[in-house]
């Protein structure tokens, strides 16, 4: 995508300020020279793949490929208002929830403006906002954990939206909802809080709200969801948001009329009336999340307790670096999430998978420990 070169052109149209500035989106790896069927774990997705039903939807509207899709949504909004009990003129669908974020930093800031973002929030946020001509403020997440006093420090009369992910990601942690609840009473009224809750899902936790409940309530709060995580959807783009009638009247706007490909909103239908297909996918993510963060501590790692479909592992020991991990692990076949905060790697993030493929990443990370240190065996 980046053949052109980085340098502004001297002559001949400019991109607007911010723009070259921004380091494009690095997608997960996800080949190993030499390993026909590597094991992914790099990008979240749902090891279980889509409801047959949603696979079937998708084959099915291929007969209907000359058509435009349904501009309104509506066999989407109204599948997403009665699973979730949500009034359907509050439900908004788009390309991915990146879309819907993009097109939320779009319509709420510009110039001059402040757009808060909790350190591990959603990194295209930080690429919207910047590519808008706004300033991007960092909220740290102390230990790992979404601070709802650092993101209204971080707040001035400048901040025209905040944006947190809860779960966050990597870390995967989550804000309980009387902190949230606390953040929004903190927010000057004419602020955008977005509550991007991607892997709302997953979580089981009694004390999460993934926005919902603050949405009901509140004219200044959005929600963005996704059918790319826990549905197994990531191919098809598709997001969706809840939010007040104002937010979705400004979404609704500037949103181009077939932003959700007719394939994807029938498949996407259909998957989020499988209600038990869904479950399964939960139990299986729950079952394993357990067993891997069990196991892995016995081998000596210290997963972050994480609420999602991933976990996130650091590896302090010097012997047993995060590089060293990633190494081994890719000489085995897996491909996990290397992070560093912006430094040396310091962390691998590990997305659950089928039962064959935690056992492996197991074995390999067991092996790994047991090894005598930096050189791959
Ligand atoms: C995966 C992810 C998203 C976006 O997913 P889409 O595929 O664009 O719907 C948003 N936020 C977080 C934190 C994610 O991990």
């Amino acid at each position: 995508m980046n053949a052109l070169a980085a340098e502004p052109p001297s002559i001949g149209p400019r991109p607007r300020g911010g723009v070259l500035s921004i380091n494009s989106y690095k997608q997960g790896a996800s080949i190993i020279d030499g390993v026909e069927n590597p094991i992914k774990v790099s990008a979240n997705e749902s090891p279980l793949g889509p409801s047959p039903r949603a696979k079937a939807a998708y084959l099915a509207a291929a007969e209907s490929l000359c058509r435009y899709s349904d501009g309104t949504q509506m066999a989407l909004r109204e599948a997403i208002a009665s699973v979730h009990r949500l009034d359907v003129q509050r439900i908004v669908c788009g390309n991915g929830s990146d879309e819907i974020l993009s097109l939320l930093i779009r319509a709420y800031a510009g110039p001059g403006d402040d757009v808060v973002l909790s350190e591990h929030s959603f990194g295209m946020c930080r690429i919207h906002a910047t590519a808008q001509g706004a300033r991007v403020v960092i909220a740290p997440e102390p230990n790992l954990q979404i601070s709802t006093s650092a993101l209204l420090d971080a707040v001035t009369p400048a901040t025209r939206i905040v944006i947190l992910a809860t779960p966050n990601n990597p870390p995967g942690t989550y804000l309980c909802a009387s902190e949230l609840k606390r953040l929004h009473a903190g927010l000057p009224g004419n602020v955008l809080l977005i509550v991007d809750s991607a892997y709302a899902e997953f979580v089981t936790a009694e004390d999460y709200d993934p926005g919902t409940g603050l949405v009901g309530s509140a004219e200044n709060v959005i929600m963005t969801r996704t059918l790319s995580k826990l549905y197994g959807l990531a191919a098809l783009r598709i997001g969706w948001a809840y939010g007040s009638h104002s937010i979705i009247d400004a979404l609704q706007r500037i949103r181009t009329p077939f932003n959700t490909n007719g394939p994807g909103l029938a498949a996407a239908t259909a998957a989020m009336l499988d209600r038990d297909y869904a479950a399964r996918v939960r139990d299986h993510n729950s079952e394993w999340l357990k067993i891997m963060t069990r196991e892995l501590t016995l081998i000596g790692l210290e997963p972050i307790p994480s609420v999602t479909n991933f976990l996130f592992v650091p590896f302090p020991d010097h012997a047993h670096g995060a590089e060293a991990a990633w190494n081994f692990l890719r000489l085995r076949g897996i491909i996990p999430r290397p992070v560093g905060a912006g430094g040396p790697q310091t962390h691998l993030r590990i997305t659950i998978g089928l039962p064959e493929e935690n056992r492996a990443v197991l074995d390999a990370l067991g092996d790994f420990m047991r090894s005598t240190g930096d050189t791959p065996s």
